[in-house]
């Protein structure tokens, strides 16, 4: 198969490439006929936002395919890289062989050149990747991926994969997806006596993972530093712009962190993504502030540079007393904060990121460290503007004791956790963590308002199609 080159690589260094012969392939974006016998063939290839314009002329040896080619058809170009003197590009391929793969009947093709809802998208989602906004929310997605194992990487953090499939279920409480391989319309043969997992595949009940931190912990109290960078499931019966049943978690966990040391990590995490994203996805970055979010580059700014503000769950819960603004739910010390909440603070007070720390005990679970107040736990929740709560983390409950009377007081079966407790019996140590979600991160650094345009298949509430 012939090779063609990345149109990223030409628009990267246009001097190099002038007068050169190269192969380019992708998609046709748009296609304008001029009376002067020459078409402009506005090719993408997903390698960068722009497309690059290919000059076809009716008198060459590829005039007879023309006609096909059309918007959203496979196409090769070989031809000699030109100045252009045309607005909007510097350089543009002047077309001597043109190679059809694959039409796209104008017809049927269901991009047209008009902007379509996102809501419209999602049903074609086979398709959407070639539109501007999702290709450009692929791309980041992908570069900050790669950010986050380096950023890890490079500070001696091991990463390690926690399972998918899982026994403990205490986390998710209503919130998790069964596994299981019985049939549910077939009745168990011992009737409703028999022990209905008996003939199910781990002979007990098991479940799709809510967060890979138990067992991350493990690996902290062995290697020192760990994290893990996997898909997450939550059985979520709300239907919101911020949550989805299936999405990417990164969970750091550290021995000898303490919660200044947690958010000291997390702040550097986040500081460090943004400037990735806004160093190295320019043009993806430009394109969301002027189409989707204007305040966008102003925020990403401010997120790189500014200091976030740490404040207590309990100065908060006094400032949004405080506040005049007429919340849809009330607040007082103990009630979980909501979206509404969040964004007041991080929007109107802070106005820009916010950590809120030591959080009501009875709110959080089992597993974070009681405060010497004995009310709060040592736990740290990151906010954003736009998008909310972005981390969630805590110092880890290391003391035996302590340990069993939050489980206790939570109702939680110690039979369950024997090797939980364990790791605090023997050689036990404090430790930290927090998990960042990978889509709330895309929709912060992009300014995508639904959550379902920034993973490629988005699973919610009654949608698992392709
Ligand atoms: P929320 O209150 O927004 O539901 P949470 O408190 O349940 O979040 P954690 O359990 O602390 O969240 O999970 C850590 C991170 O994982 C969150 O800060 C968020 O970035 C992400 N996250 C949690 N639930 C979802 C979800 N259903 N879809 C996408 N990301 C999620
Ligand atoms: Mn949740």
């Amino acid at each position: 198969m012939e090779k063609g080159v990345p149109i990223a690589n030409l628009f990267g260094d246009e001097q190099k490439w002038l007068g050169k012969t190269v192969i380019v392939q992708g998609w046709v974006k748009t296609r304008r006929d001029s009376k002067a016998g020459v078409c402009f063939i506005e090719v993408n290839d997903g390698s960068t936002l722009k497309g690059l314009q290919v000059l076809a002329e009716e008198d060459k040896n590829y005039a007879g395919l023309l006609a096909k080619v059309t918007t959203g058809s496979a196409i090769l170009a070989e031809g000699v890289v030109s100045a252009s003197p045309g607005k909007g590009q510097r350089i543009e391929l002047r077309a001597e062989r043109i190679h059809l793969y694959g039409s796209a009947d104008p017809a049927t093709y269901p991009l047209q050149k008009k902007r379509h809802s996102f809501e419209y998208l999602r049903q074609i989602a086979h398709l959407r990747p070639r539109t501007n906004t999702l290709g450009a929310a692929a791309r980041v997605r992908s570069r900050l991926s790669f950010a986050i194992h380096q950023f890890f990487q490079l500070r001696g953090f091991h990463y390690i994969h926690t399972p998918i499939i899982t026994a403990s279920d205490c986390e998710g409480a209503g919130e998790i997806f069964r596994v299981t391989t019985l049939d549910p319309t077939r009745p168990l043969a011992g009737g409703v006596s028999e022990d209905p997992y008996r003939g199910d595949f781990f002979a007990r009940p098991a479940f799709l993972t809510v967060s890979g931190q138990l067992q991350a912990e493990i690996f902290a109290l062995a290697l020192g530093k760990v994290y893990t960078f996997g898909p997450t499931f939550r059985a979520e019966n709300s239907n919101t712009s911020r949550h989805l049943a299936e999405f990417w978690m990164v969970e750091p966990e550290m021995a000898f962190h303490d919660l200044g040391d947690d958010l000291e990590v997390a702040l550097a995490f986040i500081r460090h993504l943004v400037e990735v994203v806004l160093n190295e996805c320019e043009e993806d970055v430009e394109f969301f502030g002027r189409f989707i979010d204007s305040e966008l580059p102003a925020r990403l700014q401010n997120a790189a540079k500014s200091s976030f503000e740490v404040i207590t769950y309990t100065d908060a819960v006094d400032i949004l007393k405080r506040s005049r603004e007429g919340f849809v739910y009330p607040v007082e010390w103990g009630i979980d904060l909501q979206a509404e909440h969040e964004r007041y603070l991080t929007e109107k007070v802070f106005g820009g990121p916010a950590a809120i720390i030591d959080f009501p005990r009875a709110l959080k679970p089992f597993y974070m460290r009681v405060n010497d107040d004995e009310k709060t736990v040592a736990a740290m929740d990151i906010l954003v503007p736009g998008t909310g709560e972005i981390i969630g983390g805590s110092q880890r409950e290391e003391r035996l004791e302590m340990l069993l009377e939050q489980m206790r007081l939570k109702g939680i079966p110690a039979d369950d956790y024997r090797w939980y407790i364990e790791l605090r019996e023997f050689g036990s140590a404090p430790h930290s963590g927090f998990g960042l979600g990978l889509e709330r991160l895309v929709q912060f650094v992009t300014g995508i308002p639904n959550i379902r345009e920034v993973i490629a298949f988005p699973r919610t509430p009654g949608h698992a199609e392709f």
